[in-house]
């Protein structure tokens, strides 16, 4: 069974790259009835912080990226980390180190006079245990020094290590505390991690990671060192380049499932598939579908998505997730009337929104309630003559069927008797039942407002 992870170290948000790293392991579990664990790689007591692990399970939340079992903090496997390594020094794979930080930068310097690599080679490594001085020491793994180490990539391909670069890399340090390096190993050993998604910056520790599997004797996980992803003109991702944390793209007011579908697209492709649900997405997912370069990062096509996933979106799951958007920007909450109201205007809003701000304000007529508020342009709308012609609409309306049909044939007829077309009407027409110029279309208003309520609107201006 295939178990994946996410392994964020709790330094800050969750930005874009560890989101679509969450979504892609997310996505290969899920896609194949495996687990996805979450791990929160908090060792680095000076940096990692509550609130960071906090937000970062919060975008998860919010995209959806639902893991299973309890989360996983690598700082409280600390004791089993150091087992692990006195395993290892008593198996003769590792060994203590007394070498002075003042005697490993003597060794450097006379490599580097010398012309030699200054990897530091310890003179503790072969040294018999009966030599040890009674003095701080590390323990340091047994590194391969000739040969080479292949690290097989899902992604990258092979990639060759010559073991002679590689040197016997500290395991404890002087306080008895196990590097970040030896934790990793251990931790996706005993969690069971088959799979590792991550990105390419990691893929330097793979090698070194590879020491300890191999020292082990335990299953090396497939790998798979995903391209980091670049801003629209190609350099790497930064703050320049806007917003960077996943949560800043829920407060802009993008679905869920849109940022699902573009982090998904962001390094990953399956044919020519640019819009696809999460279930294409879960039976779709693979490690060879990812590219060897970089993703560039591109609101437009994240907005294009967004757009067609609030489309498909059903009308009560989308009230309810506009109700958490709102909620999410600290913007105040709908009232039950302005809920319903939203709900029911669904169909003739969500087609052409690309955010949910966007909807919103398409969604203005029916969030807003009588006496309306009028802006400056529909005031003008409004002048005497278009005032005089609404005030005898009413009764046309008052026995027209209410279908988008018949309310268009009643309206033109209307028109007509008053030598005008409709189009001359409705720009006061959306002056009288938004409040506004700018509005989806005055047929798709009536319906969603109903009978008794255009008709109150209407009365309101001309009565
Ligand atoms: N904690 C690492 C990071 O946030 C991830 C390490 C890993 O996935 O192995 O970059």
């Amino acid at each position: 069974p295939v178990v994946t992870r996410f392994a964020p170290s709790p330094t800050g948000f969750l930005h874009i790259g560890g989101a679509r790293t969450a979504l892609f392991n997310w996505l290969y579990a899920r896609g194949r009835g495996g687990k996805f664990l979450l791990r929160i790689e908090d060792t680095d007591r000076a940096r990692s912080t509550p609130e960071a692990a906090a937000t970062i399970l919060q975008g998860m939340a919010w995209l959806g990226l639902d893991h299973d079992g309890e989360v996983v903090s690598q700082f409280e496997g600390a004791a089993r980390h150091a087992e692990v390594a006195h395993q290892l020094l008593a198996e003769g794979k590792a060994y203590k180190c007394f070498s002075t930080q003042d005697e490993i930068t003597a060794f450097r310097d006379a490599a580097k006079a010398e012309g030699k690599s200054t990897l530091f080679r310890s003179p503790w490594r072969d040294a018999a245990a009966a030599s040890h001085p009674d003095a701080p020491f590390v323990v340091r793994i047994k590194a391969p020094q000739t040969g080479e180490t292949v690290i097989q990539d899902q992604v990258q391909g092979n990639v060759t290590i010559k073991n002679d670069q590689l040197d016997d890399m500290v395991l404890l340090r002087s306080d008895g505390s196990p590097v970040y390096m030896l934790a990793v190993v251990v931790d996706d050993h005993d969690m069971g991690v088959t799979h590792v998604i991550r990105g390419d910056d990691h893929l330097n520790n793979a090698a070194r990671q590879m020491m300890i599997y191999q020292a082990m004797d335990w299953d090396v996980p497939v790998w798979a060192h995903i391209p980091l992803i670049h801003g629209p003109d190609g350099k790497k991702l930064s703050k320049r380049h806007g917003a960077l944390g996943a949560q800043e793209y829920q407060a802009m007011g993008y679905p869920a499932a849109g940022m699902r579908n573009y982090l998904a697209r962001l390094g990953w492709s399956h044919g020519d598939d640019e819009f696809f649900t999460d279930a294409q997405a879960r039976d779709w997912f693979d490690l060879d579908g990812i590219g060897k370069s970089p993703a560039r990062f591109d609101t437009k096509k994240l907005e294009n998505l967004s757009g067609q996933h609030i489309a498909i979106t059903e009308d009560a799951a989308l009230r309810r997730e506009i109700e958490a958007y709102l909620a999410a920007a600290g913007q105040p909450p709908l009232s039950a009337p302005q809920a319903e109201g939203l709900e029911r205007a669904m169909p003739c809003l969500k087609d052409r929104a690309k955010t949910f701000p966007e909807l919103l304000e398409k969604a203005h007529f029916v969030l807003t309630s009588r006496p309306l508020d009028r802006d400056a342009k529909a005031e003008k709308a409004l002048d005497p003559v278009s005032i005089g012609i609404l005030s005898e609409l009413t009764p046309h309306l008052q026995n027209a069927s209410w279908t988008r049909e018949e309310l268009e044939t009643a309206l033109n007829a209307f028109a007509e008797t008053k030598e005008t077309k409709f189009g001359k009407l409705a720009g006061p027409l959306r002056a009288v039942l938004a409040g506004r110029a700018v509005t989806p279309s005055v047929f798709d208003m009536m319906i969603c407002l109903g009978r008794d309520e255009t008709l109150a609107r209407l009365n309101d201006v001309t009565g």
